[in-house]
Formats: C-alpha cells, structure tokens, sequence
C-alpha cells in the first residue's frame, strides 16, 4: 500500500511536469474506481493546475474553480509518460498535459479515488478530520502527549490514528517505537511527555529518511520506467520477527496489535 513517504515520492516526481502547465486531454478509461470518477474530470480541459500539495495521503491539485483530490488506496499510482505510450492493463486515467507528458493513473485494485472539490479543500470532510502532518511544525511531543492523556488504547495504535498524526503506517509505527524504546503495547495515556519527544522525533526521522530514499527513484516517473514501490530501508524491527535485535541480540518478538502484525525487542523496548 503506498504510505505517506511514496505519496510524498509521487508529488515530488510528478510536479516540474505538471504544476504549472495545462490539461490538454483527460481521458478516463474505467470510471468505477473507490467512487465514481466525477464528470467534472473532463471539465477541466485548457485550464491550468497550480502547486501540488499532499496532505496525509491525499494530493491537491488546484485546478480552475476548485481542486483535484487524488489519493492512490491501496495500489495506486500515477506517473508520467511519454505521449503516445500506450496504456497497459488498470492505466484508468491520463491527464494529458501541455508539457508533453500525460499524467497516467494505474490502479489495479481500484480502490483510489480521484474526485473533484469546489472551493475550500480544507472543508472537504475527507481531509477536515485529520490530524497535523507528522513532518509539519503542528506535531511533535507536546502534541502526543497532551492527545494521549486519558487514552487506554496501545500506544502503537494510538499513533496509528490518523485523527492524532497522519501517515504514520505499520512499519514506520513499529520502527518509531523501536528507536524511541516503547514497547508497541503500552498505554498511550501512561506515557510520560519525556518519552512522548523522543518518539515524535523518531517518527519524523523514519519518514524523513523514507522520503529522502524516494528521491533516488525519481528519475522514473520521467521515463515511465518503474513505480514508486516501497523503499528498500533497513528496517530493525519490521517483518523481523524471531531474528536478533540489532542493538541487544535479543530475540524480536511477534505479537498481534489492533489487528496488525507487530514486532518488537523485549530488551531495549519498555
Ligand atoms: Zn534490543
């Protein structure tokens, strides 16, 4: 599923080609995607897009009277191709743009979304209910724990929900929580602020280093080649399970945490 760092891939990649420039052609191939592609797709040809911004998982493109949203689900993605590339299987939609690329959405799952919204995106019930980005200066310590108090839940869900801090995915959740020393099941509201900083900045620094890796895949989104698939990091923790800890040599622990597979070192995670 892309996370919040290949979003952040995707805009980056996508941007000198099409922020800027005009929609020549949309072209929708397959209409039924998580909801219906909008007619107002193709309403939007000869004007011109603005600035992308991400938000959470969700890329803003400002366009005529209001924007596109587009967010990838769970095997989206969109790159550039050469005009004329024919499209292969699931390539739903193209924005053929005035720089000479097309925007192409593939989706094989097709549980993404692209849906236009007129005025304020901010208002947008989709996007009003998140919490601050994880990269932002809205977030850090101070803003977990103060969320956190009261809250019994584990703190690895708990920074999970998109309603504390957005984009903050299974694996980089239990890579945080390794480098911070918290053990993924304790209670969130029981978590001393001290604690509560330094997982913030370990949050900030797996996604940081995710995105900074995605960089090196950018030059695909030129050529067509490749996706902007998940990013070979080291991982400590992550899909570990039954291997030594990196740091202590004991041995990572497998649990089941909301619902979702968990690891994590019983000696340097408390
Ligand atoms: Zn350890």
């Amino acid at each position: 599923m892309p996370e919040l760092p290949e979003v952040e891939t995707t805009r980056r990649g996508i941007a000198p080609w099409v922020a800027g420039f005009e929609i020549n052609e949309v072209i929708v191939r397959q209409r039924q995607l998580r909801i219906a592609v909008p007619s107002a797709l193709e309403e939007l040809v000869g004007w011109r897009v603005g600035d992308i911004a991400r938000r959470a998982k969700y890329l803003l493109m400002p366009v005529a009277h209001g924007h596109l949203l587009w967010h990838l689900g769970m095997s989206g993605s969109l790159r550039l191709e050469e005009i004329g590339t024919p499209p292969r299987k699931h390539d739903h939609i193209d924005l053929v743009m005035s720089s000479k690329l097309v925007l192409r959405y593939h989706d094989p799952r097709r549980f993404g979304l692209v849906d236009f919204i007129a005025g304020d995106p901010c208002a947008d019930r989709r996007l009003a209910s998140l919490g601050p980005e994880p990269l932002g200066d809205d977030f850090g310590g101070a803003h977990l724990y103060r969320r956190s108090r009261g809250k019994r839940v584990a703190v690895k869900s708990f920074i999970m929900d998109s309603a504390v801090v957005v984009g903050v995915g299974n694996i980089y959740a239990a890579e945080a929580l390794f480098l911070a020393g918290i053990d993924p099941r304790r209670e969130a509201g029981r978590i001393a602020s001290v604690r509560y900083r330094r997982l913030a900045e370990a949050i900030r620094r797996v996604l940081a280093a995710a995105i900074e890796q995605g960089g090196t895949t950018l030059r695909d989104f030129v050529s067509g080649r490749g996706e902007p698939g998940y990013f070979v990091q080291r991982l400590n923790v992550y899909g570990r399970g039954g291997q030594p800890c990196r740091v202590c040599g004991r041995e990572l622990r497998s649990i089941t945490l909301g619902q979702r597979a968990s690891v994590y070192c019983p000696g340097c995670q408390r």
